[in-house]
């Protein structure tokens, strides 16, 4: 099962493919994490992403193609996977379309997960992560620990430079200008194109999710 996550920062895609990656017993892909790697690791594509990350814009379309093959093609994808915030601008859906088609596979759903700006703002100003194991807290503060119990070194948690007020509103303008319209695209390019509030409690969520998707 291939699975398209839409929406917003923040809107908690990240969360909610975590959920549905478990469920399913398929990878989650999100190339934010595999760029944020990249950029801790300092490789030449943390490099050359860093300063757009940080400022809230999007890195070049042919840099995410490039992650998005490596993982579709991975032996992990082999039943499928959840793509979270991978597919962000028109030309990148028709990126995914052709390795698909390459790969001899088909796209199941693309699920949008809507949530007002406002409610954005707010949730990425609440936010923290841990700097070891990258989770998100909301309304933790920085410097407080990491009490995941999944990592041995105990993280501290600290804010994403792109959560700071600057990065977070033209994230938000960079979603309207830029990924928008790919909803339009794959509205007429006859993908299962699935609406969820992505408002109210992580359960309250996934459980939308579970009945708009049939699972
Ligand atoms: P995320 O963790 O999904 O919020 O992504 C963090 C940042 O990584 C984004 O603000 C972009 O700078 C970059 N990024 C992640 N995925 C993409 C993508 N599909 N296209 C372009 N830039 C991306």
């Amino acid at each position: 099962m291939i699975i398209v996550l839409l929406g917003p920062p923040g809107a908690g895609k990240g969360t909610q493919g975590e959920h549905l990656s478990e469920e399913l017993a398929i990878p989650k892909i999100a190339t934010g994490d595999v760029l944020r790697a990249a950029v801790r690791e300092g490789t030449p594509l943390g490099l050359a992403a860093k300063a757009a990350m940080e400022r809230g814009d999007l890195v070049p379309d042919d840099v995410i193609l490039g992650i998005m093959k490596e993982a579709l093609a991975s032996p992990s994808a082999a039943r499928g996977a959840i793509l979270d915030g991978v597919i962000r601008t028109t030309p990148q859906a028709e990126g995914l379309a052709r390795v698909l088609a390459e790969l001899g596979r088909t796209l199941d759903a693309v699920l949008v997960v809507d949530v007002p700006d406002e409610a954005i703002v707010e949730r990425l100003s609440a936010r923290t992560v841990c700097d070891v194991c990258q989770r998100p807290f909301t309304g933790r503060a920085p410097g407080e620990r990491c009490d995941a119990d999944d990592h041995e070194l105990q993280g501290t948690l600290v804010r994403r430079k792109d959560d700071e007020p600057d990065a977070i509103r033209n994230r938000l303008a960079v979603y309207q200008r830029q990924t928008a319209p790919v909803i339009d695209w794959y509205r007429t390019h006859g993908a299962a194109l699935k609406f969820v509030d992505g408002m109210g409690t992580q359960d309250e969520v996934l459980t939308r999710i579970r009945t708009t998707l049939g699972l």
